[in-house]
């Protein structure tokens, strides 16, 4: 091995010891490693995921509820200035409807995902949270709805929401300007996941791997913020273009160097819940095996009716059609073939580090 291979595999080896690296650390990891390098961090993650929640897979109900969406960002297929996208917002019976399908399969949680919908007041989004907290009291209500005040989100706490998905995107500031168009700032973003955090929900932070204008310096500096914003759940996924965004026709994110970042997530993090994410599946067949495989603990079917097709975030999204039963059956089978355990449970984060999310 050379010089260089030899610190790659040093810094892995710090990492998954439980030492978070440094800035400099984590660019050099991402600049000089190599294949060998992702089999090692994937291999030392799996063995670190092991350890603090087995070879349990825990299922999350995707309900992508509406697509009407007032944000810019330049890589998303939903972005309000996408005149061509049919815009969709489902009912509260069809959103329940899904509950109801998706609790029938073995699911207890459910994450509401959609684009930031100005129809949805405070009022409006409480009483669907609240609905589905009566009619399913034994679960969890994940919502991922984007930027909202404090406020809000302490009143969807109250009517029964435990948890919230809100990826940082980018912990570059210049390369999140790049990505976000004025008034959507890095500075709300942080606001936001600061506040989920106080107010007690398990919160969700992430990004996306290869996104346009992201360097080993940008990767880096996300690596250095979850260490120290330590989140509960963490979803990593490819960029992947969108024909009709800004950034149609930039090469899309490199898997490899995803599952190489979910590996490093993983050791960093070990106790964090890590989706083996939709784009990781839409960009390859095997792609979520491989995200389990290195230490990846979630899989969230999507449990959406046919509209949600126009939930186009990028070109090639998986629709697996996972909603029916059948199909929900099916994925747990070929999980337990491939030696995993799917239990019908909330799954909820577990501190077995001894109080350091908090
Ligand atoms: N509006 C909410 C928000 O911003 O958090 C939730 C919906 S947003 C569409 C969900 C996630 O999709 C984003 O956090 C982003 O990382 C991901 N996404 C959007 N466009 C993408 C693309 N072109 N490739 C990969 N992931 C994408």
């Amino acid at each position: 091995m050379t010089h260089v291979s030899d610190t790659c595999a040093e810094l892995i080896g710090t990492l998954a010891a439980g030492t978070p690296l440094t800035h400099e650390q984590y660019r050099f990891l991402f600049e000089h490693s190599t294949a060998e390098h992702y089999q090692l961090a994937a291999k030392e993650a799996r063995r670190v995921c092991d350890r603090h929640y087995g070879r349990t897979v825990f299922l999350r109900g995707l309900i992508e509820f509406t697509n009407h969406c007032a944000c810019g960002c330049r890589y998303c297929g939903i972005r309000a200035k996408n005149t061509t996208v049919r815009r969709y917002r489902l009912t509260d019976t069809q959103i329940l409807e899904c509950c109801q399908t998706g609790y029938k399969s073995g699911l207890r949680t459910f994450v509401l995902q959609g684009g930031e919908d100005a129809w949805y007041t405070d009022e409006r989004l409480c009483s669907l949270v609240s609905k589905i907290r009566a009619e399913f009291p034994g679960c969890a209500i994940t919502l991922s709805a984007g930027e909202r005040s404090r406020q809000s989100y302490q009143k969807l706490k109250d009517a029964g929401a435990d948890r919230y998905l809100l990826r940082h995107e980018t912990a570059d500031q210049v390369h999140y300007a790049y990505l976000h168009p004025t008034p959507q700032s890095y500075r709300t973003r942080m606001r936001c996941l600061a506040d989920l955090k106080a107010l007690g929900y398990q919160t969700g932070a992430g990004m996306m791997v290869g996104s346009p204008g992201q360097t080993p310096d940008c990767l880096a500096a996300d690596m250095v913020f979850l260490g120290s914003f330590r989140p509960h759940m963490v979803g990593i996924g490819p960029f992947l273009p969108h024909h009709a965004t800004p950034f149609a026709h930039e090469p899309k994110g490199s898997l490899d160097l995803t599952i190489f970042a979910a590996a490093l997530v993983r050791l960093l993090l070990p106790c964090a819940l890590i989706p083996a994410t939709t784009a990781t599946a839409s960009a390859s067949a095997d792609g979520r095996i491989r995200a389990l495989g290195a230490g990846a603990n979630v899989i969230m079917p999507n449990v959406t009716p046919a509209v949600g097709a126009q939930y186009e975030l990028y070109d090639g999204k998986l629709r697996s059609g996972l909603e029916s039963a059948a199909n929900i059956a099916e994925l747990t089978a070929a999980l337990e073939q491939a030696g995993y355990t799917v239990p019908v449970s909330r799954g909820d984060f577990t501190d077995t580090q001894g109080g350091l999310y908090v």
